[in-house]
């Protein structure tokens, strides 16, 4: 291999989206750093909006932020966990960002005053773009998710600019075909023709596939691996079975069952190093062995589409919930509580007697807010282990300035903006932004230093006295009340020393055994192997409330 060659592979999706492209994604770059490779994964997505900061949720799942104060998909998160490095703003694109750029160089001149065009002056910038990221992050191998399926007009220039860097390099790029194959109840069979159409439609955009990875609610049998395999141009070995799993933890392990990774260097001519995946395997284990069983109910406004509830807007916090119950032995069995019903059924708050733990994860807006409140209120009187996140922590310095310091009318002015008593306020920045609708990619994001005072649970928690934690929010705590809300018996125990701004908020032991809020989400940060340690705090307190 020549120094520093950079290797590409494109993951694209066949039949249809959601069937776990993401995680693939992020499986495939975990072998082949598993077998000693730099590996780094760049999401593509398909719409014209700049970033996800302005998606709807419900919708696109997860808003994931990286450190660098990117606002995107929620597959970035996937990569991150799977692979544990710090990804950037390099490591995400979207249809928007990529025509930005360009129509931006080409006002400053930057195209020497020639024609641009579509093609290829769209795809080059996307390859720039591509390169970019393998370069910044110093990888050998970079994993490419073109987000979407096949045959979609939104993708097509994506595809163009994977069929470019394969002609420039055919040695260095390969292609993975991510595909469904539905078994029709009433037919109770596994079908492979939408897998044939999928990997025909990619060869009307002149690639051919040299992996495919099929998802299906079963594995697949030898007969259809080999349909597939003539069918779609490959060899049989080149065709996986990657059925529904009880953990996406275990996709790698499947994979690399099937010598992924094997194949994939062979193609590339790289060496085969016989490096294993103990540590992952170690911790797939134990998360299966987990038994101590709790119950740990997420309170907030009600994410569905249609009659599904939408888990995806939080997984974030879902991952590092199991992240820290593996590591425990704990069994967490978490309930999404919709807090509308506590508006309109006040004696409802009760079910919330059979929680362990509370979390309230972040948000935005009015909707729900009096009934996530009134859970806190009960978190804190009760003596549940509460753990709030941005809004969540937010909203416990509102219930505690309304029930402890006696300032009834306290809110944010996100929701009331005359309240006589702002705890949770805006700057003159924030102001502006919103005044002049300059809502995209202008909140508090990314990565910002805290310090954490001696003797508080966060400092004992994270055990060193400064940190970096990711932020995505407009409003802040409001210092004019530090001073009374501290009197009143809360902690302030947590500062970003370059802005003075209030990070976390909690209670004394003495009075709570675990109630903490933070304006960051630690969610961002917490990897499988290396779970975080507010969430390992809070289910421990989880696990003695039992
Ligand atoms: N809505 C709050 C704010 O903008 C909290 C945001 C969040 O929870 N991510 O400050």
């Amino acid at each position: 291999m020549k120094k520093n060659k950079h290797k590409f592979i494109f993951v694209v999706g066949g039949v249809m989206s959601g069937v776990g492209k993401g995680v693939t994604s992020a499986s495939i770059g975990h072998i082949l750093q598993s077998k000693g490779y730099a590996v780094t994964a760049v999401k593509i997505d398909p719409y014209i909006n700049v970033d996800a900061g302005t998606m709807n949720p419900t919708v696109h799942g997860e808003v994931f932020v990286t450190n660098d104060g990117d606002e995107t998909d929620q597959d970035i998160g996937n990569y991150e966990r799977f692979l544990n490095v710090e990804l950037s703003r390099t490591n995400y694109m979207t249809t928007g960002r990529v025509y930005q750029t360009v129509i931006n160089r080409e006002r400053n001149l930057g195209y020497n005053g020639r024609d641009v065009e579509v093609v290829p002056d769209i795809p080059n910038e996307v390859i720039r773009r591509i390169k970019k990221a393998a370069h910044d992050h110093k990888a050998n191998i970079t994993i490419v998710e073109i987000g979407g399926t096949v045959g979609e007009y939104q993708n097509l220039l994506f595809l163009e600019a994977a069929r470019m860097m394969k002609l420039a390099a055919p040695l260095d790029v390969l292609f993975v075909l991510v595909s469904y194959l539905p078994i029709p109840p009433k037919v109770g069979e596994m079908k492979t023709k939408p897998t044939q159409y999928a990997s025909r439609t990619l060869n009307s955009a002149g690639i051919q596939n040299d992996i495919i990875i099929c998802r299906a609610s079963d594995p697949l049998d030898a007969k259809r691996k080999n349909k597939i395999a003539t069918f779609c141009n490959v060899s049989a070995h080149d065709v996986l079975s990657a059925p529904d799993v009880d953990s996406i933890y275990d996709v790698p392990i499947n994979l690399e069952n099937q010598h992924l990774g094997k194949r994939i260097l062979e193609k590339f001519h790289l060496p085969v190093r016989g490096k294993d995946m103990r540590q992952w395997r170690a911790m797939v284990g134990r998360l299966k062995r987990a038994r101590k069983k709790v119950t740990i109910g997420i309170v907030g406004k009600y994410f569905s589409s249609g009659n599904y509830i939408l888990s995806d807007v939080y997984i974030s916090v879902l991952e590092a919930i199991k992240h820290a119950s593996a590591a425990l032995g704990v069994n967490a069995d978490l309930r999404w509580i919709d807090s509308q019903v506590f508006e309109r059924k006040p004696s409802s708050i009760a079910t919330l007697a059979q929680m362990d733990g509370i979390i309230v994860p972040g948000g935005f807006g009015s909707r729900g807010i009096s009934g996530v409140l009134k859970a806190i209120t009960y978190a804190r009187t009760r003596k549940i282990p509460y753990l709030g996140l941005c809004y969540g922590m937010q909203l416990a310095t509102i219930e505690f300035a309304r029930n402890v310091a006696k300032l009834p009318k306290a809110h944010t002015v996100e929701i009331d903006p005359r309240s006589p008593d702002p705890v949770i306020h805006i700057n003159e920045v924030q102001q502006k932004n919103l005044q002049q609708s300059r809502y995209g990619n202008t909140m508090r994001l990314g990565g910002y230093r805290c310090s954490l005072l001696p003797g508080t649970l966060a400092r004992e928690l994270y055990g060193k006295r400064i940190i970096v934690e990711r932020h995505r929010h407009r409003y802040e705590f409001n210092d004019r009340y530090r001073e009374k809300l501290t009197k009143a018996g809360l902690r302030i125990s947590g500062i970003c020393p370059d802005n003075d701004l209030v990070e976390i908020v909690e209670l004394p032991r003495t009075t709570h055994p675990f109630f903490i809020g933070t304006q960051f989400h630690p969610e961002f940060l917490s990897h499988p192997l290396q779970p975080h340690p507010l969430f390992i705090g809070f289910v421990k307190a989880v696990l003695k409330n039992r």
